[in-house]
């Protein structure tokens, strides 16, 4: 049996976790090339052993003598810093599994993309500062892009190679977060332990947060935007709690495909390891008879304005959608650090937004300092709340 070769990008968060649980089922069928990690040096050590990676990156340079440490005696690979992140991205791999967390993630996206290989993208926030830059370039090297964000996983799935003529709409649903059914009163005392309690997915921390305000659907529109270029005016976004139907294509014709399946990740995960086969998960099957009945609403962008400035930021295009993700992500750390109020992440996301708009960005680097200025600017008005 042939070995596929694969890098994993954020191999210690929630996504490489459950890609290296998939592998580990399947050690025979991978050579793990590069693992990298931000900071958590035990864990990422231990993965490199136990899968006998070529290399390991962590990307804060303070921990490298701790990985040294860590990986004494092994034939590991060590190296550290945003670049080593890129080279570690760069190295031949029939697969890249894009699954930093942020903004941090688009430099090493792209990095995986030049090579033109097959990238596993669960970093959406590098399609959503970068996109048109990243789809150009996947284009022009040829690599393939496997959506691994559980709704865009489902639209790929859906979409099943047809053309985007043949499409009326796209539907990303939505759980609705853990405060789906709260007033605005109780959301603005939603505290961070009861943000980071979501009813179906178990994830890292920022994802979880950008569930709670429902930024995470924001984020995904502009992804969908990205990946399924149907146009604006046909991407539609649906609440529905239960978390099974994972999205939804309508056709021209009045046939509408959904995928359904389990709330959990190595689903689309499997779906970008096997493409375009299948493989076995230990994934819970989907006992509809259990379930029993799935609902849907239409988004409340009145009580979870995230939605609206994501979908204003995609139509402005641009910086805009840099300048969205980076403000949200300086107020979900400092909402994590119990700097601001759940409700003044939207606002400071929309103060950010308010601001004079610099001219489109064209290269990665303008997109990296559209990123750095509005973090800056971003963090500021913290600094005056
Ligand atoms: P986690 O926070 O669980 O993991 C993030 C990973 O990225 C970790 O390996 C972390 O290293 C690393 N990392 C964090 N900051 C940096 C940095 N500045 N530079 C380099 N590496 C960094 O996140 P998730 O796995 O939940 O999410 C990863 C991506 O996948 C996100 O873009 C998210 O939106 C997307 N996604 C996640 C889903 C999920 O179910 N979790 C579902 C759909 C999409 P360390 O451990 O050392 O901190
Ligand atoms: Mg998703």
């Amino acid at each position: 049996m042939t070995q596929r070769s694969i890098s994993i990008l954020g191999a210690t968060g929630s996504i490489g976790s459950s890609t290296l649980d998939l592998i580990r089922r399947n050690r025979d069928k991978w050579r793990v090339v590069a693992l990298t990690a931000h900071s958590r040096v035990d864990e990422l050590a231990s993965l490199a052993r136990e899968f006998d990676a070529e290399l390991a990156v962590i990307s804060d340079e303070k921990r490298l003598p701790d990985l040294r440490d860590a990986l004494s005696g092994s034939n590991v690979e060590i190296a550290c810093g945003a670049a080593a992140l890129c080279d570690a991205a760069a190295r031949p791999a029939d697969m890249v599994v894009a699954a930093i967390v942020g903004c941090a993630g688009l430099a090493p996206t792209m990095a995986a993309i030049e090579q033109g290989t097959t990238i596993a993208l669960a970093n959406k926030e590098a399609l959503v500062s970068a996109g048109d830059i990243l789809m150009s370039s996947v284009a022009e090297n040829g690599a393939t892009l496997l959506p691994t964000d559980s709704e865009h996983n489902a639209i790929f799935q859906c979409l099943a190679g047809n053309s985007s003529r043949e499409v009326r709409s796209i539907t990303l649903t939505a759980s609705g977060g853990p405060f789906r059914s709260w007033s605005s009163e109780q959301l603005n005392a939603a505290t961070r332990e009861q943000a980071l309690k979501h009813p179906n997915w178990d994830m890292g921390a920022k994802i979880t947060v950008d569930s709670a305000t429902m930024m995470n659907k924001g984020l995904e529109f502009i992804e969908a935007h990205h990946l399924f270029p149907v146009g604006l005016d046909r991407l539609r976004i649906i609440v529905h709690p239960q978390s099974v139907v994972h999205s939804m294509v309508e056709y021209r014709d009045g046939s509408t495909l959904a995928q359904l399946g389990p709330s959990d990740m190595r689903v689309p995960i499997a779906s970008c390891l096997a493409w375009p086969q299948r493989m076995d998960t230990p994934c819970d099957r989907l006992d509809l008879a259990q379930i029993g009945s799935l609902t849907f609403e239409a988004p409340d962008e009145v009580r979870f304005p995230a939605t609206r400035l994501a979908r204003e930021a995609v139509e402005a295009g641009g910086a805009a959608p840099a300048i969205l993700n980076a403000a949200n992500e300086v107020a979900v750390e400092a909402f994590l650090a119990d700097r601001i109020r759940f409700t003044e992440i939207a606002a400071l996301v929309a103060q950010a937004l308010s601001a004079a708009m610099p001219p489109p960005p064209t290269t990665l680097a303008e997109v990296l300092a559209i990123d750095r200025d509005a973090r800056r600017r971003a963090s500021d008005i913290l600094e005056r709340v």
